[in-house]
């Protein structure tokens, strides 16, 4: 394959790289140390048209192809995984599926305003006991005159505790058949939703809640996609996200990169440049070499989207050796910069708590060698 990335991805590219340095780069350090997601930023993303990537123009989307957009999460991520995981959660997980099976009114009022950031969107998949095993899921959604009264709880979710709509997946009878599993859009506040904001190691400018519904009601047109059927919709959402994720995680790893060749070249040790030591060389090596081979796998994924040929071995492969390679780029850039590693007035300590989250979020790294697994047909 003769791999070249077209002159209009190239100028994406610099457009965000400009805006991320501009405009995101300055919140960093004070997000993460309050541990607060600046939610105005979600109009800025909106304004510039990168909300709404996968979308066709028609839908109100900016209709770019899936390469176009993990350059998009990529440069994001570079600058600060925290930022792109809120997007993530809220351009993909929290609207997909709305586009996807949305009725003309949820379209108006839920995936417009997701678009244009006037809203806010979070996914609400994961459960106290139920993370990995989706299928298992328990929050009970039952039928009441004019609507929905909703019970469960929800753990882990991108976006809650600022978000102004929630798609949230709930079992519509009590058969544990994934065909009973169906989606809510549930507007925020809910005098049933009880949301708190967890303290996490990683990510920590994004912000994730714990949830608990309790009675919660919500009426009969906030169902999307009917009361079975929806559960492919999830997992197709899922899929194309986890090639999403990867380009996240190549950024994530790029930035441990270059920050580790920059320490490499100033730091003194003796007479000597740290970079000067083989050990050392052959570590930013080895970083070089995975985060090229990484590169490979998120954008033949990606291709494979604009084609319409992914498969979910296929997501999972890149997923898994992206976030992997990310994680292992990220020690090993605290390694190398020695004890100010472990200080948080240098990045990667950070990039090392923010490359934890996706060998575990969007489905583990057994969780993606598992549907890898089922591919080889043992
Ligand atoms: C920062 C962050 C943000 C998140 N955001 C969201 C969000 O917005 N929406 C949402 O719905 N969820 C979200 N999640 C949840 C995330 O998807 C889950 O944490 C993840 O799927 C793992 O589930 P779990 O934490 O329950 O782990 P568990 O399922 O309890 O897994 C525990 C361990 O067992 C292993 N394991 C489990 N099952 C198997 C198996 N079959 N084979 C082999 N090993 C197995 C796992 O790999 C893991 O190592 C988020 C998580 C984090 C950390």
């Amino acid at each position: 394959m003769d791999f070249t990335f077209s002159e209009e991805q190239q100028h994406i590219r610099e457009t965000i790289r400009r805006f991320c340095e501009a405009e995101i780069r300055p919140l960093v350090f004070e997000s993460e140390e309050t541990e607060t997601f600046p939610k105005e930023m979600f109009k800025k993303w909106g304004d510039l048209g990168i909300l709404g990537t996968r979308y066709p123009v028609e839908s109100g989307g900016t209709g770019m192809d899936k390469i176009s957009d993990c350059i998009i999460r990529e440069e994001l991520s570079y600058v600060s995984q925290a930022f792109a995981s809120s997007m993530s959660a809220h351009s993909h997980l929290g609207i997909w599926p709305i586009w996807k099976a949305g009725t003309a009114d949820q379209k108006e009022r839920f995936f417009k305003p997701a678009v244009s950031g006037d809203k806010i969107a979070a996914f609400g998949l994961s459960e106290p006991d139920v993370g990995s095993n989706v299928r298992g899921l328990k929050t009970r959604a039952e039928k009441v005159d004019g609507g929905w009264r909703i019970n469960g709880a929800k753990m882990y979710i991108t976006n809650a505790p600022i978000a102004d709509f929630i798609l949230l997946a709930a079992r519509t009878s009590p058969e544990p058949t994934a065909d009973a599993i169906s989606l809510f859009i549930v507007e925020m506040p809910n005098e049933g939703f009880e949301i708190s904001k967890l303290k996490k190691e990683g990510i920590r400018s994004s912000e994730t809640g714990l949830i608990y519904i309790s009675d919660a009601f919500v009426p009969d047109d906030c169902l999307l996609g009917g009361e079975t059927g929806t559960y492919p919709i999830i997992l197709e959402s899922l899929m194309e996200n986890r090639v999403g994720v990867a380009a996240n995680s190549l950024g994530i790893a790029r930035s441990a990169l270059n920050a580790s060749i920059d320490y490499a070249r100033d730091r003194k040790v003796g007479s000597k440049k740290v970079g000067e030591f083989q050990a050392i060389a052959h570590k930013l090596a080895d970083m070089s070499a995975e985060i090229e081979s990484a590169k490979w796998i998120v954008y033949y994924a990606a291709w494979c989207v604009d084609q319409d040929t992914l498969t979910h071995a296929i997501a999972s492969k890149a997923k898994l050796i992206s976030s992997e390679v990310a994680l292992r780029a990220t020690e090993n850039a605290i390694r190398i910069h020695g004890g100010a590693g472990i200080m948080r007035e240098y990045p990667v300590g950070r990039y090392h708590r923010d490359a934890l989250v996706y060998v575990i979020g969007e489905g583990t790294s057994e969780i993606q060698r598992n549907l890898i697994a089922r591919s080889l047909d043992l």
